[in-house]
């Protein structure tokens, strides 16, 4: 749809992060300074419900503000350039559907719709902590596992629409004990996602000492200098230096930019860059890892961003 008109006004950048438990929306400037921000619950299950609870937050902002605004909207899956439709969403009552053209449509306006990792790197290459780099790639270890890429502050979301999408690549270098690893929700074995995850560590964790303990818990224990946890954490350590070795081959990013629950664990970034030039091919890293700056908020104000422009 063209919906130029009105947007010729824009005033700010709406960004909306559509999350598994809650919708954020916030609004910044031309500057990038934030003006406010609201969160709803996330309608889950509900695809117009969805919907509506992120048109009711637009529509608050503006009201708020008495300004419009452009939209962005970062997902928890991408949009195929084939069909139009989402997929991949772990929020799944999203798969199938023509969202950005609805959500557009609903909003009387054209809404830019990029995954939520690509978002994170839109952002931290916009004024974040990757700020003027050219190729950016974000990495988003919580419960799961993703990544995006930035070219440039643009999202490069790929010809297949999964540019990026790292967490569902096999881990490599796979020792006997590893091969071929957990199956993936995605159908496959052995996903990044499957060990670097909070849930990966846990089961990790759990096959190795016998006992049950949560990602967060053996981070904490970590931190504290449990052996077994400590012994966990050099595990995920290498096997993140192994999946972003793979990263730099192919792609040679100007910097990794880290968001999720890992991203708060300081000694990653000590130690993981000391395992990288152990698998990256020559041996040579110079690759900076960098927490994101925007933390939590990268996301949406990477969705903000998806607007570069406002003229
Ligand atoms: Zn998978």
């Amino acid at each position: 749809m063209k919906v130029k008109q009105g947007m010729k006004d824009a005033a700010m950048r709406i960004g909306i992060d559509l999350g598994g438990t809650k919708i954020e929306a916030l609004a910044i400037d031309k500057d990038g300074k934030e003006l406010l921000r609201y969160r709803v619950p996330t309608p889950r299950e509900d695809y117009e419900g969805t919907i509506a609870a992120m048109v009711g937050l637009v529509q608050r902002i503006e009201k708020e503000t008495g300004a419009v605004g452009t939209v962005g909207a970062g997902i928890p899956g991408s949009v195929s350039s084939r069909t139009g439709l989402v997929k991949n969403a772990n929020s799944t009552w999203l798969n199938g559907m023509p969202f950005d053209r609805d959500l557009s449509a609903a909003m009387g306006r054209e809404v830019r719709v990029a995954n939520d990792a690509n978002c994170l790197a839109v952002s931290e290459a916009t004024d974040g902590a990757a700020a003027g780099k050219r190729v950016v790639f974000a990495v988003i270890v919580g419960t799961g596992c993703g990544g995006g890429v930035a070219l440039n502050g643009q999202v490069h979301a790929g010809i297949n629409g999964v540019g990026g999408e790292w967490g569902h690549n096999p881990l490599p270098w796979a020792s006997p004990e590893e091969y071929p690893g957990p199956v993936c929700y995605c159908g496959k074995r052995g996903c990044l996602e499957m060990w670097i995850s909070g849930t990966g560590v846990a089961r990790d964790f759990l096959e190795v000492t016998g006992r049950a303990q949560s990602g967060p818990e053996i981070m904490a224990a970590c931190e504290a200098g449990v052996p077994d946890a400590v012994a966990a954490v050099e595990r995920l350590e290498d096997r993140l230096a192994r999946a972003l070795a793979h990263v730099i081959n192919i792609l040679d990013p100007d910097v990794f930019v880290f968001g999720g629950g890992l991203s708060k664990v300081e000694r990653i970034y000590r130690e993981v860059p000391k395992r990288l030039s152990r698998y990256v091919f020559g041996g040579e890293t110079e690759t900076p890892l960098l927490q994101a700056k925007f933390g939590d908020s990268s996301g949406v104000r990477g969705a903000a961003w998806l607007w570069p422009n406002l003229d």
